[in-house]
């Protein structure tokens, strides 16, 4: 049977030599590997060198797997029951290690002796001055002979334990995937141009597989990877490209021409601060999206604190002085009431019409401002997820500003492009600071505006952690600050799967720190999100007016909420909240001149990993750091947005680590799109078939936005 040249890689993998239906069935069922191909992107996790043999003396902590050649000199059981191991002792002259058993011990005992020679190979494990390796590798080596090193790196992929018992073991697919390779190579087509190839120095694709599997050694294996990386990322910045090259010629946006009165008299007499450079860079950004008569897509990212309101607020005035309406969407009640009264503040001596929708809103008030938008006598509507429903129709929307985007979805995005015949200007603002690449990945068909400079005068929180027993200490700490003027956040933890009992303990914490803060000397009182909103928005305004000294509360303050005289952030059972929402309730101090202060209470015994949270917290108030720092703990799987979009399946390319690698991807992709975007270029033709196999197959994105 002639195959074609691409269909031998769908060859089901019961046809390769040396698989057959019962392995066939364990690949498939193991691994998901069920043709030529899919084995083929059946990558190692992992090289060992063992062309070399190691002296004792040399190991390192940095050094994880060796090979080493020794003598036996001591052998011994250890402990009983399941606790039993067998230990032996290699000495190679230059010093000793220790290599243990815990299973197998009888079969091992059986074959070693003292005075027998052993290569043995394994991970090595450090302890105080000691090294020893479980479970090594080993074999014996007769006495005057010369142990018989392997050639080349040893790949080592990652099996499961029935397969290996099944003797479907690393070493097995190593073998599996080089009789492929020598199959396949001939047929591996190249699909990248050729241009890129040598103007970046990449290795071919079909050296690169053949050396992603089995390199002769580390610097191949380092070419091949940053080749397959590069091919990851170029192709999924490709795709992202392409809708917004696509958008930006289709979709012709509204274009504000002019900065009208509007702009300039705020500017000029409303601003009750000097705009940061950073602050007047993004609006400069912003001015020129929106004169240029593309539709504009853009994210803003920046710290807590670093002052996007403000920049939201002027985009709109710049819309409404060119004829056009505008929306602000935030994701809380809460957030928006806030933004409204401040906007408004702000705008009070301009004559713009403002209104606030949200799921509250009565009915009779509903329909005037449906009327309102309608006839185009309102300029800014503000509110929640209400402005989304249908009956909400603008006559002349002309720029939607979404606050804290990662509490709405794409598809609430695309609601918000309906509201107008052509689709309005779209400012989109993180609460938090994303990871670059992760933006460059799940935003990657976005602009990115970036403030990265604080307000001046900000003294940078100082945040410490607790833990229960010092709670007191805590107590008094907040009696002195709020004689001294201030007022202070209690955060409780609540999340969705342990609802009842986290409203519990908020309760019962707020009954417990009443009584620690008494009626009257001390006003304390207490938000959550099961509170009617009426209730909720007379707590938040007297706290806003100094009416409370103490809110207790759950994360319904997380986002936006904006009181700088308060001064202290408590966080209640800190180990329970994530990274980012960690920072994003420290936001919440910090906002106005006095030094403020953020008090991490947790339990004595950290997890590993929420040790390394607190640790983050203390050590840094940097937004874009925490969010680095954050992606690294818990790896990009769980990080906002990602889990929903579910792009990022690269097999090599480390959205924490590849940053540069990724910009790189974005720039050559970006200029294939202005220089050849329907990829007619002889030149182009490889990535042309390759983009049409996987748009078929839908390999390597299943839903990007
Ligand atoms: P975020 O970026 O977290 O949304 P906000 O827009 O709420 O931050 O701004 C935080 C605080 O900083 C607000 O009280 C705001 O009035 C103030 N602010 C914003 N820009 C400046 C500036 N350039 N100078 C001084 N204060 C500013
Ligand atoms: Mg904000």
């Amino acid at each position: 049977m002639a195959l074609s040249s691409q269909e031998i890689f769908k060859t089901p993998v019961v046809y390769l030599k040396g698989v057959g239906p019962e392995r066939a069935a364990l690949l498939n069922k193991e691994f998901n590997i069920c043709t030529f191909e899919d084995l083929l992107y059946y990558y190692p996790f992992r090289y060992d060198d063992r062309t070399e043999i190691l002296s004792i003396s040399s190991l390192r902590e940095d050094q994880k797997y060796a090979q080493l050649l020794g003598t036996v000199v001591h052998i011994e059981e250890v402990g009983t029951g399941a606790a039993k191991r067998l230990s032996v002792l290699l000495t190679d002259g230059t010093g000793t290690i220790e290599l243990v058993w815990f299973k197998g011990i009888n079969w091992v005992k059986k074959n070693m002796e003292v005075g027998k020679h052993l290569l043995v190979f394994g991970r090595l494990n450090f302890f105080r001055q000691n090294i020893s390796i479980v479970h090594p590798e080993f074999e014996e080596i007769k006495p005057g002979e010369k142990p018989e090193l392997k050639k080349g790196l040893h790949p080592v992929y990652s099996t499961t334990e029935k397969a290996n018992a099944k003797g479907l073991t690393s070493k097995t697919i190593g073998k599996l995937t080089a009789t492929l390779l020598e199959k396949v190579a001939p047929h591996i087509e190249e699909n990248l141009p050729s241009s890129l190839l040598s103007s970046l120095s990449l290795m071919n694709r079909r050296d690169a597989l053949w050396n992603i599997h089995h390199p002769a050694n580390f610097a191949l294996k380092e070419k091949a990877e940053e080749r397959l990386k590069f091919e990851e990322l170029f192709f999924l910045q490709f795709k992202l490209l392409g809708v917004k090259w696509r958008r930006e010629k289709e979709k012709k946006g509204f274009l504000f021409q002019k900065v009208g009165p509007l702009f300039n008299e705020f500017y000029n007499t409303c601003l009750p601060f000097q705009l940061t450079e950073a602050q007047k860079r993004v609006i400069r950004e912003i001015r020129q999206d929106t004169n240029s008569g593309k539709q504009m897509n853009r994210l803003l990212q920046g710290d807590v604190g670093s002052g996007k309101t403000i920049v939201a607020l002027m985009a709109m005035l710049l819309a409404i002085d060119n004829g056009y309406q505008a929306a602000l969407l935030a994701p809380t009640e809460i957030l928006a009431i806030q933004h409204y009264h401040a906007i408004r503040n702000l705008l009070s001596a301009l004559p713009v019409e403002m209104r606030l929708l949200t799921g509250s809103t009565r009915s009779s008030e509903r329909r005037g401002i449906y009327e309102g938008i309608l006839h185009h006598q309102v300029h800014i509507l503000v509110g929640t997820h209400a402005l989304l429903e249908e009956e909400v129709k603008f006559k002349d929307l002309g720029l939607v500003v979404i606050d804290e985007q990662h509490k709405f979805g794409v598809a609430q995005r695309a609601k918000m492009w309906e509201k107008n015949t052509s689709p309005p200007h779209m400012l989109i603002m993180s609460a938090t600071p994303i990871p670059r690449t992760l933006a460059m990945t799940i935003y990657g068909d976005l602009d990115v505006s970036i403030i990265d400079e604080l307000p001046p005068g900000r003294k940078a929180v100082k945040t410490v952690a607790r833990t229960e027993d010092k709670r007191p200490q805590v107590y008094e700490f907040i009696r002195q600050q709020i004689a001294a003027g201030r007022q202070a956040y209690i955060v409780f933890p609540l999340i969705e799967e342990n609802e009842n009992l986290d409203y519990k303990s908020l309760e019962e914490g707020y009954e417990y720190l009443r009584k620690i803060f008494p009626d009257p000397v001390y006003r304390v009182e207490m938000l959550h999100g099961r509170m009617n909103p009426a209730a909720k928005e007379h707590v938040m305004k007297k706290f806003a007016r100094g009416e409370i000294d103490i809110l207790v509360s759950t994360t319904v303050i997380e986002v936006g909420v904006d009181v700088p005289n308060a001064s202290v952030m408590v966080i209640e059972n800190a180990e329970r909240f994530g990274l980012s929402q960690l920072h994003q309730l420290r936001g919440r101090v910090g906002r106005g001149g006095e030094q403020s202060y953020c008090i991490l209470i947790t339990a004595q015994n950290l997890s590993e990993e929420a040790r390394k949270r607190i640790e983050a917290m203390v050590k840094t108030n940097d937004g874009f750091k925490i969010a680095e720092t954050d992606m690294e703990i818990r790896g990009p799987g769980d990080i906002q947005g990602t889990r929903q979009s579910g792009i990022i399946k690269f097999k090599l390319a480390n959205i924490v680590t590849d940053l540069p690698l990724m910009q790189l991807a974005r720039e050559k992709a970006m200029e294939i799109w202005q220089k050849d975007p329907a990829l007619v270029l002889p030149e182009h033709n490889p990535m042309k078939r390759w983009l049409k196999k996987i748009e078929q197959e839908k390999t390597f994105w299943a839903d990007i936005s």
